[in-house]
C-alpha cells in the first residue's frame, strides 16, 4: 500500500516538474521576439500594401562597421608600413565589415603619418603610465594626426605599482586637456581575472594577489576622475570587465562614460545565443544604445605570408556575429556598429551605412 502511494506521489512530482519547466521555457521564448528591419513596416503600407509580408522576416543590417578599438603593431614605424598593414587586413576582413577604425599607436608610430591621409581612420596615441606628455597630445592634435588618447593600466598592476600614479597633477592636466580639445580617452582601466588556460597560461589574477588594492578600489578612484573631468569623454575598453548590471549602473552615474564591447561581445561560428541571452543582452544594448560601440581589439600588422589568416578573420567576424544575433532595432544597431564611434571621435561619415 505504502509503495503505491509513493509511486503516485513521485509521478505527481514528476508531472509538476515537467510542466513547470516547460512553462518557464515557453515563457522565455514568448518574451523574445526579434526586432525587424524598419523596411518591414514600410512594406506593410507602401504601394497600398502590395508587398506586405514579402521578406517579412527581414532583420536590420547596418552594412558598415567602424571598429572602435584596434592597434597598429609596433614594427609599423613608417607611413608605408602602416598603410601596408591596414590595407591588407581591410581586404581580408572585407570593406563593409571594416568601413573604418580607431587605431592605437605608440609615440613614433607610422600611424600618425598615415592617419591624416585616410578619412575613415582615427588615431589614438598610447601614453604609458610614466609619460603624461601633454605637449605631445597638443602637437599631434594640432597637426591633425590624432583624435584621441589611449591609457592602459595593466603595466601598473603587472609591475606591482600603485594605481594612484595616475592621480598626479600631470595626469589630471592630461584628462582636462582632452576635454578641452574635445577628444576622448580610450581607457583600459580594470583588469580581468581569468582561468589561466583561457589566457594562454598568463594568469592575470596572480598579479592582483600581490597588490594591496582591488579592481573595485581602482574603479572607485576612477569615478572621481570621471566626475572631476566631466567634459572629457572616456571610453572604457572591454566593458571594463563588468557584467551588465554593474556596468549599466556605472553608465547611469556618469554621462561622460562610454564603453566598447571588444573581448566581451564574441560568439564563435558554431554557437548561437539563446533567446534568454538575446532578451537580457538586447535590453541592455537598447537601454545604453548611445554609450556602447563595436570593437575588436585587433592588431594590424604586416602579415607573415606563411601564416593562415583564417583564425584572425574568424575572431574578427565573431564580434560582428554576436551583435547581429541580438537582432536589434535598426537605429540601435547602426549606433553600435558605427554612429556612436564617429560621433565621439568627431568624424564625418565617409561611407554608406544603414
Ligand atoms: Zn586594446
Amino acid at each position: 500500500m505504502h509503495y503505491r502511494y509513493l509511486v503516485i506521489l513521485l509521478t505527481a512530482l514528476l508531472i509538476f516538474i515537467l510542466t513547470d519547466c516547460s512553462g518557464v521555457t515557453s515563457k522565455a521564448a514568448q518574451r523574445y521576439t526579434p526586432h525587424l528591419n524598419d523596411n518591414v513596416s514600410y512594406l506593410d503600407t507602401a504601394d497600398n500594401g502590395f508587398s506586405r509580408g514579402w521578406r517579412g522576416h527581414e532583420r536590420a543590417d547596418p552594412m558598415a562597421w567602424f571598429d572602435a578599438h584596434t592597434h597598429l603593431n609596433k614594427k609599423c614605424t613608417t607611413l608605408a608600413l602602416a598603410k601596408e598593414a591596414i590595407d591588407f587586413w581591410r581586404k581580408e576582413f572585407g570593406f563593409t565589415d571594416i568601413t573604418g577604425a580607431a587605431i592605437i599607436g605608440f609615440p613614433g608610430s607610422g600611424l600618425f603619418d598615415y592617419a591624416p591621409t585616410d578619412t575613415s581612420i582615427a588615431a589614438y596615441v598610447w601614453l604609458l603610465p610614466d609619460n603624461p606628455d601633454i605637449k605631445l597630445i597638443d602637437s599631434l592634435y594640432r597637426e591633425k594626426r590624432i583624435k584621441g588618447v589611449k591609457l592602459h593600466m595593466r603595466k601598473i598592476y603587472g609591475s606591482g605599482l600603485d594605481y594612484k600614479i595616475m592621480d598626479s597633477k600631470e595626469w589630471h592636466a592630461v584628462y582636462e586637456k582632452c576635454g578641452q580639445l574635445g577628444i576622448p580617452i580610450l581607457w583600459h582601466l580594470n583588469q580581468r581575472h581569468s582561468s589561466p588556460e583561457l589566457v594562454y597560461g598568463e594568469d592575470k589574477s596572480n598579479t592582483w594577489q600581490k597588490l594591496n588594492y582591488t579592481n573595485a578600489d581602482v574603479l572607485k578612484w576612477f569615478e572621481t576622475v570621471a566626475k572631476r573631468h566631466s567634459k572629457t569623454n572616456i571610453i572604457l575598453a572591454h566593458f571594463n570587465f563588468m557584467g551588465y548590471d554593474s556596468l549599466g549602473a556605472l553608465l547611469d552615474r556618469h554621462p561622460n562614460i562610454y564603453t566598447d564591447g571588444s573581448s566581451a561581445w564574441l560568439i564563435g561560428e558554431y554557437h548561437t545565443l539563446t533567446d534568454r541571452e538575446k532578451s537580457l543582452i538586447g535590453s541592455f544594448a537598447i537601454k545604453y544604445q548611445d554609450r556602447i560601440m563595436f570593437a575588436s581589439d585587433f592588431s594590424y600588422h604586416v602579415p607573415d605570408p606563411l601564416k593562415s589568416t583564417r583564425y584572425r578573420v574568424e575572431h574578427y567576424q565573431s564580434g560582428i556575429r554576436f551583435i547581429m544575433q541580438l537582432e536589434l532595432p535598426s537605429k540601435v544597431l547602426s549606433k553600435i556598429a558605427y554612429r556612436n564611434a564617429l560621433k565621439i571621435l568627431n568624424m564625418n561619415q565617409s561611407f554608406v551605412g544603414f
